[in-house]
C-alpha cells in the first residue's frame, strides 16, 4: 500500500482491488498451506457456538490465531530461507479445528522422541492395532454409550487371553451414516504382545469377536479389526495417526446441532487412555501440549529483519501478509 498527501493529510492510495496483489501466507509458504483450512474450519466453528449456551468457546476461538508471527530461518537442506511461525495466540478451546491441529503436531513430535525409547526397552516386542466398535447411537447417547464401551474395554483387558503388555487406546467419534445423524464411536488401540502371541497364544479373529462380544454384553457380533503390524510399518506413523483427533474436522464443520451435541456429550471425557507397561513412556501425550507453536530444541539462528506477520481474512478465507 503507499500513500499521498492530499489538503495537509495523507491518504493511502488504492489502487487495484486488494486481491490482486496481496500476499498470502500459503503463496509465500506452500509448507504452511494447512493454516487456511482449519482457520476457516474454525470461523464455521465459532459461528456453530455463537448463540449457544457455549457462545463463551466462541468468543475465544474469535481469537485464536487472527495473528501469525513468522520468522525467516535457514533451510539447511537447500541453503536458503524458509518460514517458521514463532508466536501466535491459542485458544485451547477442545474442539477448534486450529488448536486440534496444532495439538497434534505436538503430540506427533513427541511420538517421534518416546517410540524410540520403548522399542530400546523391548526389542522383542510385537504390536497389533485394534480397532473395537460398538452399534452406532443417536449422538445425545454418546456418553453413555462410551461410558459402557470403556466398562466393556476395562473387562477385556482383565481378561487371562488379553495379550497386551501396553496399550495405548484412542476414542474417535465419527457422524454415523446409518442412522443418519447418528454417532459412531469407536476405539483404536495400539497393543504391544510379547512374541510369543504368534506362537502358542494367538487369538484368531473370531476368538476376539467372541471376547470383546462378551465384553460388551451384547448379542450381536460387534466389528472389529485386528492387524499385527509387520517390521517395516511405521510405528510413529501409526501412533500418530490414531492420536491426531477424536472427531475429524469434516464431521465437526458439518451441523450444528450434531456438533452441539457433541461437545456437551463430550464434555470432561478422556481421548487417550493408556495401559500397563506403555504408561510410564506416553503420559505425556494425554496431557494438553503446552506449546502448540513447536519451537525447535536446538537453538535456530533467527534473521532479525526476516519478521513477517500475516492477519487472517474471512473474506478471503487466507492469511495475509501484513505490510
Ligand atoms: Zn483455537
Amino acid at each position: 500500500m503507499s500513500f499521498k498527501a492530499t489538503n495537509g493529510s495523507v491518504e493511502p492510495i488504492i489502487s487495484s482491488p486488494v486481491e490482486d496483489n496481496v500476499a498470502s501466507l500459503a503463496d509465500l509458504s506452500p509448507h504452511d498451506k494447512p493454516w487456511d483450512k482449519h482457520r476457516n474450519n474454525a470461523d464455521t466453528v465459532e459461528n456453530y457456538y455463537a448463540g449457544s449456551e457455549f457462545y463463551k468457546y466462541s468468543d475465544r476461538i474469535a481469537d485464536c490465531s487472527q495473528f501469525l508471527d513468522f520468522r525467516l530461518v535457514p533451510n539447511s537442506s537447500e541453503g536458503d530461507y524458509k518460514l517458521k511461525l514463532s508466536s501466535a495466540r491459542f485458544c485451547k478451546v477442545r474442539h477448534c479445528p486450529i488448536c486440534q491441529w496444532r495439538r497434534s503436531l505436538m503430540w506427533k513430535a513427541k511420538a517421534y522422541k518416546i517410540i524410540p525409547k520403548v522399542l530400546a526397552a523391548y526389542p522383542k516386542s510385537r504390536w497389533l492395532f485394534v480397532t473395537l466398535t460398538a452399534r452406532n447411537c443417536a449422538i445425545t447417547d454418546l456418553r453413555e454409550t462410551l461410558k459402557s464401551m470403556n466398562k466393556a474395554f476395562e473387562r477385556l483387558a482383565d481378561l487371562k487371553s488379553f495379550p497386551a503388555e501396553g496399550y495405548i487406546k484412542t476414542t474417535e467419534v465419527t457422524r454415523g451414516k446409518n442412522p443418519p445423524g447418528s454417532a459412531h464411536p469407536h476405539f483404536h488401540i495400539l497393543m504391544m504382545v510379547k512374541p510369543s502371541y504368534f506362537g502358542a497364544n494367538y487369538l484368531s479373529q473370531a476368538k476376539w469377536v467372541e471376547m470383546w462380544r462378551n465384553s460388551l454384553r451384547v448379542d450381536y457380533k460387534p466389528i472389529m479389526d485386528v492387524q499385527a503390524l509387520k517390521p517395516q510399518d511405521s510405528l510413529v506413523g501409526l501412533l500418530a495417526e490414531i492420536i491426531k483427533y477424536s472427531v475429524k474436522e469434516s464431521d465437526l464443520t458439518a451441523d450444528r446441532e450434531w456438533f452441539l451435541e457433541l461437545t456437551r456429550q463430550l464434555h470432561r471425557t478422556k481421548a487417550i487412555a493408556l495401559g500397563c507397561v506403555l504408561r510410564d513412556y506416553m503420559k505425556e501425550l494425554e496431557q494438553e501440549p503446552e506449546d502448540l507453536i513447536g519451537k525447535d530444541d536446538e537453538g535456530e539462528e533467527l534473521i532479525d529483519e526476516g519478521k513477517l506477520y500475516f492477519q487472517w481474512r474471512k473474506k478471503y478465507k487466507k492469511y495475509i501478509l501484513m505490510e
